[in-house]
């Protein structure tokens, strides 16, 4: 079935003159079509095409916090609603010069805030496993459309785990490169010093081809590094005498039936001849904690340009005061609003030192603890999430939210690459497996979840009708 063929797999079909690159748009576009009235995957819809490249007629879907000319970003929020693209973010446009072709814009939590999709201003986006539950946030529009099907991959942000959660609770694969791999030029900033975009694909291979594509240096991202990572050169190659580390922090609350698919996931690296290794990073514990002070901080400063003057929308009143507080009190949902007190709030000259610095000293530790394991170990291992998808109102407190990326944010707070990938499924929904290593061993990471990956064998996808026949 097209749906459930890889990006590569395409590729080759249309070399071998199998399919021709406006068939593929079209079976996408009409899949796209039927199957988002179940799903709420996108925002808008477009077929945006600029180049001829190596990826002609594959079609791909951005997150809608990533600026798209002929295209609205919205980032979910009313106080964007009707703000349309001046210009194509760099990974999006070095992806349409290849030929790629751009089919739609994706849901998300307002402003990449949030675990669920469920705080998009607009409509939560439906699990394709399950209409019941969530697909993860805050990229879940991306993974639910790539989960059914309805593009081969899309593109996500990642700030705190809003790649690989989503990825992991749609069983697809979800890749957050390196800090400074890929530039943010385009990307609405929601805390910058962890931003990163990445794509979700059906496989590694897809992840690491698409992400050759957008990385590298950028003379308008000035936190981009110029360094060649050839992360498909390599990928098939034996990781036999590897050393993998677990941390015991990751180990503690984990759910019996979480930690049983774990559980096999080891052994699948023991018999690939990898030696596992429990290890103790005991400043992970402050991690969560770290994060929602230093998030909150960076976006109470990146989202005061949204003031009703310079971008989208407007409530007119007399005074200057009045027209930002009127705009911003209408145009900010509850939870980013909660987000720029909090942060406001740390910044602020009495509270700085308690808070912000702190944090800052902690994530510090927290980011030379991990390199210290990683200095002995080929890579950190570990569910990528403590449970599968919930279903939609099961969580009601922002802590129940904020603990979704207990395992995800360390690797923003350290700038570390890390991939989820599908390894099993409880209650009849799946569960991701998370990767970490070193910063700018992105090629290693990749190779390491290939391996498992072909340990592991294919991993089915959600059966849903539309487009075709299954
Ligand atoms: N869920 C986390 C948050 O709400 C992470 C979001 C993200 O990675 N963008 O901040």
């Amino acid at each position: 079935m097209i749906s459930d063929m890889t990006v590569e797999e395409l590729m080759e079909s249309v070399k071998k003159g199998k399919m021709k690159s406006d068939e593929i748009v079209d079976y996408f576009k009409k899949r796209s079509e039927e199957l988002d009235k179940k799903l709420s995957a996108y925002i808008s819809k477009c077929e945006i095409k600029e180049n001829e490249g190596g990826l002609n007629g594959i079609p791909f879907a951005v997150k809608d916090n990533m600026q798209l000319e002929g295209t609205k970003t919205t980032c979910a929020s009313k106080i964007l609603e009707n703000y349309g693209s001046t210009y194509t973010a760099t990974a999006v446009k070095r992806l349409l010069n290849e030929g790629a072709v751009a089919l739609a814009k994706t849901n998300m939590d307002e402003f990449a805030m949030g675990s669920s999709t469920e705080f998009s201003a607009f409509f939560p986006t439906k699990n394709p496993w399950d209409l019941g539950r969530v697909p993860g946030g805050s990229s879940g529009g991306s993974a639910a459309a790539v989960a059914a099907g309805m593009v081969p991959f899309a593109l996500g942000s990642d700030t705190g785990g809003s790649i690989r959660q989503p990825a992991s609770f749609c069983g697809i694969v979800g890749y957050k490169p390196s800090y400074g791999l890929v530039s943010r030029y385009g990307l609405a900033a929601f805390a910058s010093s962890m931003d990163q975009i990445g794509p979700l694909a059906k496989s590694v291979r897809d992840a690491a081809l698409i992400t050759e594509i957008m990385a590298g240096k950028d003379p308008k991202d000035a936190t981009t590094v110029d360094k060649k990572i050839d992360l498909l050169k390599g990928v098939e190659n034996s990781i036999e005498g590897m050393r993998m580390a677990i941390p015991k922090e990751f180990l503690k609350d984990l759910s019996p039936d979480v930690k049983m698919v774990f559980q096999e996931a080891i052994e699948k690296f023991e018999k690939m001849g990898t030696k596992i290794e429990e290890v103790s990073i005991p400043s992970l514990k402050y991690a969560v904690s770290v994060y929602y002070i230093i998030a909150p901080a960076e976006a109470s400063s990146n989202l005061s340009r949204y003031d009703g003057i310079r971008y989208g929308l407007r409530i007119e009143e007399d005074t200057i005061d009045g027209i930002y507080n009127q705009t911003r009190n209408k145009g900010f949902g509850r939870e980013v609003k909660r987000r720029i007190m909090l942060g406001t709030f740390t910044l602020s000259a009495t509270y700085y030192d308690a808070y912000f610095d702190k944090a800052q000293k902690v994530r510090t530790l927290i980011k030379r603890e991990m390199d210290e394991v990683l200095s002995s170990h080929d890579a950190i291992l570990g569910p990528t999430t403590p449970n599968v998808a919930f279903k939609f109102g099961e969580l009601s407190s922002p802590l129940d939210y904020y603990l979704q990326d207990i395992y995800t944010i360390p690797a923003n707070l350290a700038g570390l690459p890390a991939m989820s990938l599908p390894m099993g499924f409880v209650n009849n929904m799946p569960i991701g497996l998370q990767i970490m290593t070193k910063r700018f061993e992105d090629a290693k990471m990749m190779r390491i979840a290939r391996s498992y990956e072909k340990a592991r064998g294919k991993f089915p996808m959600p059966k849903l009708n539309g487009g075709d026949e299954r």
